[in-house]
């Protein structure tokens, strides 16, 4: 008879973006044993915003972290559809003091770096490892271990893959396999405003629709600074790097003719970055053994619902109940997990991808038609979000426990 493990429950996270720190706060808070390895030397990154919807908002809210959200986070008032050249409204979806009532959590803009330093701050008493590249990882049936550049290895009860889009955890469970180019890059680029407001940026979500591309702008750093994300259809991402420098004139060029106020904006980006957007489809499963993925290693998406570090978010708070539920069962864990996240990421990825045909229908006759339903929607129901979101936002992470044990309701997946 196997001799029971008298040590804690221990789990190993590769990769210390979003999701990585999100599974291990998560894990601490539940008192289970957590370690993070991150190949860079130190967090941080490109700056850039991301719009914290209701869903992703109750799980901080759940991970204690709700009072510095709200220091470093953005109110937005309304989600704003607007026509590329003439700013006409195509939609308005008031949100502040109405995201509460209707989802049970408000809508928030932040810096991405705020955001992970939050999510990571009780990291800073120990539990990551920075500068250290996992090159692969295997199961041995009793434990799994992690294998890094530098030649140390790390056992754990289970390892999980949050190592991002280009995953060598998925890899290593199964098989190698190239993210697809979506055939959509975008530019990335921050305006500070404290000094210089610019009042005909509207304290909204802005989505800003035109033919082959639409771009976001939104308020970040508490309102300091305006994110923008533009997004271009283009054949080719001809670079290695999947982000680079650009420069504020070719932004200007590739958005000309565009409302005067957008060009304006632009003429005010100092670093500007052009990112290719990739994805890949939906996986039927995640885990093998003790080992799991999380994320974007599990389900890289389209930026165009607003979703992934949501996303990441909401796996790492499943994750880590269904491990304070089943303990060393980790096959029941794992189960449990993929059940109640897999037919959302699923669903969420294949809708962000429809996101990208609606927004930039390039016919006018289209864009009429797209335009009027907007309307036709929002006259039935004003709190329905333009983007067509509120099914994601509805959705609480944090009573899954409630629901492990039982099948996931089948969420009907729209096809790509
Ligand atoms: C243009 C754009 C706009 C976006 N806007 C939003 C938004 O508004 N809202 C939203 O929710 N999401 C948004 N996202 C998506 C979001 O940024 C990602 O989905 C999210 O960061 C995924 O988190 P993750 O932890 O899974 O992966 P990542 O954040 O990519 O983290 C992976 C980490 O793993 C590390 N790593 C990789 N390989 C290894 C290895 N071998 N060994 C050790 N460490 C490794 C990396 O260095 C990185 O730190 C946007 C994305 C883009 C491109």
């Amino acid at each position: 008879m196997n001799k029971p493990v008298d040590r804690p429950l221990r789990v190993g996270i590769i990769g210390g973006g979003i999701g990585g720190v999100a599974l291990s706060r998560a894990l601490m808070l539940r008192g289970i044993e957590c370690h993070v390895f991150e190949r860079a030397a130190a967090f941080g990154e490109v700056g850039a915003g991301v719009q914290m919807t209701p869903n992703g908002v109750k799980v901080l809210r759940a991970l204690g972290l709700a009072d510095p959200l709200a220091k470093v986070g953005f109110l937005p008032q309304a989600m704003v559809g607007r026509n590329w050249r003439s700013a006409r409204e195509l939609f308005r979806t008031p949100l502040k003091g109405h995201c509460p009532e209707l989802y049970g959590a408000d809508f928030y803009h932040v810096h991405r770096a705020d955001l992970h330093a939050i999510l990571s701050s009780h990291l800073e008493k120990g539990g990551a490892t920075l500068g250290v590249r996992c090159v692969s990882v295997r199961d041995e049936g009793d434990k799994s271990v992690a294998v890094f550049d530098d030649g140390t290895e790390y056992e754990a009860d289970l390892i999980v893959g949050a190592d991002g889009l280009r995953s060598v955890v998925r890899d290593a469970l199964w098989g190698a396999e190239t993210a697809k180019f979506t055939g959509h890059m975008c530019w990335r680029a921050l305006v500070p405003v404290d000094k210089f407001p610019l009042p005909y940026v509207s304290p909204d979500s802005s989505f800003w629709m035109g033919p082959h591309g639409h771009l976001v702008t939104y308020y970040v750093n508490g309102g300091k600074s305006v994110n923008i994300v533009a997004v271009n259809e283009s054949k080719d991402w001809v670079e290695e790097s999947w982000n680079k420098p650009s420069s504020r004139e070719e932004l200007m060029a590739a958005y000309e003719g565009w409302h005067p106020n957008i060009i304006e904006l632009f003429s005010r980006t100092e670093n500007v970055y052009k990112w290719g957007l990739f994805d890949r489809d939906p996986m039927t499963a995640w885990s093998k053994g003790r080992i799991t993925l999380l994320g974007d290693a599990a389900h890289p998406m389209l930026p165009f619902l607003s979703q992934g570090a949501a996303m990441a978010i909401e796996d790492g708070y499943v994750l880590a109940e269904a491990l304070a539920k089943y303990g060393r069962d980790i096959p029941a864990a794992l189960k449990a997990y993929e059940i109640e996240r897999l037919p959302r990421t699923s669903r969420v990825q294949l809708e962000a991808r429809e996101r990208g045909r609606t927004y930039h229908l390039p016919s006018p006759w289209a864009q009429f038609k797209r335009d009027l339903a907007y309307r036709w929607r929002e006259w039935m129901n004003p709190n329905a979000v333009g983007i067509q979101a509120n099914w994601v936002y509805a959705y609480d992470a944090t009573t899954c426990a409630e629901r492990f044990g039982k099948t996931a309701p089948v969420q009907k997946a729209v096809t790509a």
